[in-house]
């Protein structure tokens, strides 16, 4: 049997809410029902005025690049260390992404190289809290302010997570969250973009369905479809109602392999927790010291053997060959230096992450790793 890297857990109403939609022939995302409730009860939770549902944590970013009008000739700050997604919602826009690198203990953007990749053009930042582990919002607010860019949190990681007494995704003109199958709260599929700005609330409420407009089949913008069913909303709904379990088991989690791998610190770069974050530990991350004769594939292969699923670290974006070799028009520039990326991606992946996890599995994948990593 394979411990997986991340499994969803519905401790509460997820299937009586599903069903009761489905009795009440709510099943499309038209609005309002289940949509409404699971919108106002996560903008609530995070600790921003208004929530715009959507099907998936890219639509979420997408719909954000747009309501802020950005495209052709724009630019925008984005870590060069994220998933694509982050990535794509600029390039959809016509707007070109210009990388960063990432610090060495957060993995998050650093701050410190941000001010040198703005330009005129520069419109916005889009921090990602990568893991869990929030970025340094502060700096960034504050070199955004000093530019007049936009921030847009990607907190598809993130949810529950806290700078200094914030939760991540209440510190920006739009954050946007994922409800994906493996993340801290889910809905399947499924996302949301956060907002204190009523306007842009309503921009992006349109956008999601087709652009519809008063009186119906006026169109007064070019829309989408990224509407999120009430069934999914369903389930969301339930989640949010136990968000504060299903966030602390998430941390227990991570907090349980600090615990057992502490003392193997010399093989291995342990994820940090900055002593103004609360981090969630969305995935717990180990990164292969150098002293450590042995690739991450093998080391991974051999978890894989012992029935433990690990998955490796983002490929940073100025490696990816979609961007390498200029397909598209408004690719971003992959020349430069992003030592760090490079080496947590080389050197990086993470442990089964499930939030039902029990100590006891966890000190076994611990002991597990330490032998194999001890066995090269
Ligand atoms: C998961 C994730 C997304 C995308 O979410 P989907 O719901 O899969 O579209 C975006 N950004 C980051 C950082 C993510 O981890």
């Amino acid at each position: 049997m394979m411990i997986r890297v991340c499994e969803p857990w519905f401790p509460g109403k997820e299937e009586e809410y599903v069903a009761d939609a489905m009795k009440n022939r709510m099943i499309s995302g038209s609005g309002g029902g289940y949509i409404e409730k699971f919108e106002n009860a996560f903008s609530q939770y995070t600790g921003m005025k208004h929530g715009v549902a959507c099907s998936t944590g890219l639509g979420a970013l997408h719909l954000a690049c747009v309501a802020l009008g950005l495209g052709e000739e724009d630019e925008v700050i984005v870590p060069t260390f994220t998933m694509i997604a982050s990535m794509n919602a600029i390039i959809y826009t016509g707007a070109k992404p210009v990388f960063v690198d990432s610090d060495p203990e957060t993995y998050c953007i650093d701050v410190s190289k941000i001010e040198e990749k703005i330009t005129s053009k520069t419109k916005a930042i889009m921090p990602v809290h990568i893991y869990g582990h929030p970025c340094d919002m502060d700096e960034i607010t504050r070199i955004a302010k000093k530019h007049s860019l936009y921030v847009i949190e990607d907190a598809a990681e993130a949810h529950g997570a806290e700078y200094k007494g914030r939760k991540a995704g209440s510190m920006s003109d739009i954050s946007c969250f994922s409800f994906y199958a493996n993340k801290i709260l889910t809905t399947g599929e499924g996302g949301m973009c956060l907002t204190n700005n009523l306007e842009l609330a309503e921009k992006m409420k349109k956008l999601r369905n087709h652009g519809f407009d008063t009186p119906r089949f006026t169109h007064s913008m070019v829309g989408f479809n990224y509407r999120l069913p009430h069934l999914q909303a369903a389930m969301g709904l339930a989640q949010v109602e136990n968000a504060t379990k299903l966030v602390e088991a998430r941390r227990n989690v991570g907090l349980l392999y600090q615990k057992h791998l502490n003392d193997f610190k010399e093989y291995l770069q342990l994820p940090v927790e900055k002593e103004y974050v609360k981090s969630v530990y969305w995935m717990y991350s180990v990164v292969l010291k150098d002293n450590v004769k042995m690739s991450k594939e093998e080391c991974m292969n051999k978890l894989s053997e012992k029935g433990i699923e690990t998955r490796g670290f983002f490929i940073p974006g100025h490696k990816q060959p979609v961007f390498m070799n200029k397909k598209i028009k408004n690719s971003p520039d992959c020349r430069g230096n992003y030592p760090v990326s490079e080496k947590i991606s080389d050197r990086g992946f993470y442990l089964p992450s499930s939030s039902n996890l029990d100590e006891k599995t966890i000190e076994e994948i611990s002991r597990t790793l330490k032998s194999i990593v001890t066995s090269a």
